[in-house]
């Protein structure tokens, strides 16, 4: 039994939640006593051999120019053709934004069962039934698939990858990629930032802030840490920063290893895009803040006293090496 894995690539590189997707699929081979490949599309400037160390032994690559930026139709096609090529039985997505985008319409063409943000490996003894977050993070559900062919996307940052010794093998999987119906005319790119949905540091700031002009204490650490820069919705409303900086229900939900929330109090809206985080440490002068329930690390205090100290222990921390 064959699992196909997507592995998702941006500018020819990579994305890092394909790794997990890979490490996820091998472990779903393992279960199934089947084996694990990878399917990328388009062209490629990373070594994917590399991606050996993932659990696959094979990646297929489809790889026509025409195919370097989503089409989330044409991705849809290509993919579901790629399936019968090699024969799969169950296809792995990550859940983020090409993978919520593709997997159902794969499931669609394949007439597969889908399950949609898993968060655990299938149980397989009796059937095949996914865990997968519902209600926002909230509560969890276990869905059976009942069909032959089934696709799994999976929420980032729920599954811990494991490495193993070897490297793959690129094969070009010939599948005659169908003219997209759409026309791009014109791509504006935010530049000089890390990508929210990929970054493994998150530093986000509220209304706690009182404006925009005080902004360069959450620019300082994040700039300090390496991470990307968010925001709760009323700042992304109120202008004071970009709004695709706003996460939550209905922003961009992000999954860092670390969030660290600055005077947010933690609406329900706003955890329910970043309750998926590794680690959340909040900061805030309300004892009383909801956002402490869901923190792992809690600072009481204002952060105007706090973010420039630890701004400051870091870099000195960094500095020792
Ligand atoms: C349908 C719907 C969808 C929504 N979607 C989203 C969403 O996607 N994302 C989102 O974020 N919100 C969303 N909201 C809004 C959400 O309900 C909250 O109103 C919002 O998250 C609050 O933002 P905030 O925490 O920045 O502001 P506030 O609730 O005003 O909280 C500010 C916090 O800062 C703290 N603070 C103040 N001064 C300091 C200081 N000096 N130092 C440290 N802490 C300080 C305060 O104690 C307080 O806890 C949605 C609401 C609705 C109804």
């Amino acid at each position: 039994m064959k699992v196909l894995v997507f592995i998702d690539q941006a500018e020819g590189h990579v994305k890092k939640s394909s790794y997990e997707a890979l490490s996820y699929g091998a472990n779903v081979a393992t279960l199934v006593g089947g084996e694990a490949v990878g399917v990328i599309l388009g062209e490629v400037k990373d070594d994917l051999t590399s991606l050996g160390k993932y659990g696959v032994k094979t990646i297929h690559q489809v790889q026509s120019s025409s195919l370097n930026n989503v089409d989330a139709q044409v991705y849809a096609k290509t993919i579901a053709d790629a399936v019968s090529a090699v024969g799969a039985s169950i296809v792995v997505f990550s859940h983020n934004q090409t993978g919520k985008a593709v997997a159902a319409r794969v499931a669609a063409r394949l007439k597969a069962g889908l399950v949609a943000g898993a968060v655990a490996l299938p149980k397989v003894s009796n059937g095949f039934t996914v865990k997968k977050s519902v209600f926002s993070g909230k509560a969890f559900a276990n869905v059976s698939i009942t069909s032959a062919l089934k696709v799994i996307s999976l929420n980032p940052n729920s599954f811990n990858i494991q490495l193993v010794e070897g490297t793959a093998t690129v094969q070009p999987l010939a599948i005659e990629v169908t003219a997209s119906k759409v026309t791009v005319k014109a791509v504006n790119k935010v530049t000089g930032e890390i990508p929210l949905t990929e970054a493994d540091i998150v530093v986000s700031g509220g209304r706690g802030l009182k404006g925009p002009e005080n902004w360069g204490i959450i620019l300082d650490l994040a700039k300090t840490l390496g991470a990307a820069t968010a925001c709760s919705r009323p700042v992304g409303d109120a202008h004071w920063r970009p709004h695709h900086e706003h996460v939550g229900q209905t922003g961009v939900q992000v999954a860092p290893n670390l969030y660290i929330a600055v005077g947010i109090s933690g609406a329900i809206q706003h955890l329910a895009g970043v309750n998926r985080s590794k680690v959340i440490v909040v900061i805030n002068k309300d004892p009383e803040a909801p956002f402490f329930k869901a923190a792992d690390y809690g600072i009481v205090g204002d952060c105007f006293e706090i973010l420039p100290k630890l701004t400051e222990s870091i870099k000195r921390l960094q500095a020792k090496g």
